[in-house]
Parts: C-alpha cells; sequence; structure tokens
C-alpha cells in the first residue's frame, strides 16, 4: 500500500490501485497527462467537487448521491462514505490492516475483494472489520 497516494475525491483507493504505479490520480490539477486517471476529464464527481470547493466527495454526502461514478458503482460510494463517517486516517488505517490480512484491493484487473457487494452497509461494515 502506497499510503501517501491515499483516497481519490471520489473515494477510490489510490493507495491501493493496480495502476498506481503510472497514474497520479485526480487531486494535481492543471496538467493533463496519460498518468492522470483516465476518467479525469470528463468524471463527474470531480468536477462537483471541486465546483463545491471540497476536498472529496467524504465532504459531503455520498450516500444520497448518484452521480457519474455513484450512478452505478458502490464500492467509491462506500469508501467515501466511510471516510465520511469516520475520517481518511481511519479508512487508511482500515485497509492497511486489511491489505496486512490478505484483503485483496485489486485481484483481477480493477476488480478485487470489495468490489462483491450490493449493500453499502455490508461494504462499509467489511471494510471496518475485515471480516464479512
Ligand atoms: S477523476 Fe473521478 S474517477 Fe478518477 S480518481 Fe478523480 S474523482 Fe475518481
Ligand atoms: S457526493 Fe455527489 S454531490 Fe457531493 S461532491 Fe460528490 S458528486 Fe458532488
Amino acid at each position: 500500500m502506497k499510503r501517501e497516494l491515499g483516497i481519490a475525491r471520489c473515494g477510490l483507493a489510490c493507495c491501493l490501485c493496480s495502476e498506481n504505479t503510472e497514474c497520479r490520480g485526480c487531486r494535481r490539477d492543471g496538467f493533463m497527462d496519460l498518468s492522470w486517471c483516465k476518467d479525469a476529464q470528463w468524471c463527474e464527481n470531480r468536477k462537483c467537487v471541486m465546483e463545491k470547493n471540497l476536498n472529496g466527495c467524504y465532504e459531503c454526502a455520498p450516500e444520497q448521491c448518484r452521480k457519474g461514478l455513484y450512478a452505478e458503482k458502490i464500492k467509491p460510494r462506500a469508501f467515501a462514505e466511510f471516510a465520511r463517517r469516520y475520517g481518511l486516517a481511519e479508512l487508511l488505517d482500515c485497509l492497511e490492516r486489511n491489505e496486512r490480512a490478505g484483503i485483496v484491493y485489486h485481484r483481477s484487473g480493477i476488480l478485487g475483494d470489495y468490489d462483491d457487494f450490493e449493500d453499502l452497509e455490508k461494504l462499509i461494515l467489511f471494510i471496518r472489520t475485515g471480516k464479512r
């Protein structure tokens, strides 16, 4: 885990992403190159966060939001909601502990052990406890 890469604006875990050897996420604005998050140019969540002058959706109300990535994907929404409730440091601590326990963020492509959920609260509990 590259803890220094932290959590993206949408809640995705740049610190654990399998693309984090090349990708610089979307936090540093003002440069557009191949090593930026490939979704950054059109990302609705990024645009919205910037318009609201926030650091991330975790400073807003991700649980209720269905914009952009949140329309379909539960993972970034659950991560952002976790960070809203318990803080970014707690999220990073839990992810680090879970990684040591063998829980894999990206097992195949961009899918891993946190993708196997349909219920937001169950995923939040899994992040917190490392147990299903
Ligand atoms: S551009 Fe959007 S999808 Fe990509 S890391 Fe930033 S907020 Fe997330
Ligand atoms: S949670 Fe939704 S409304 Fe709030 S900043 Fe993120 S995308 Fe915008």
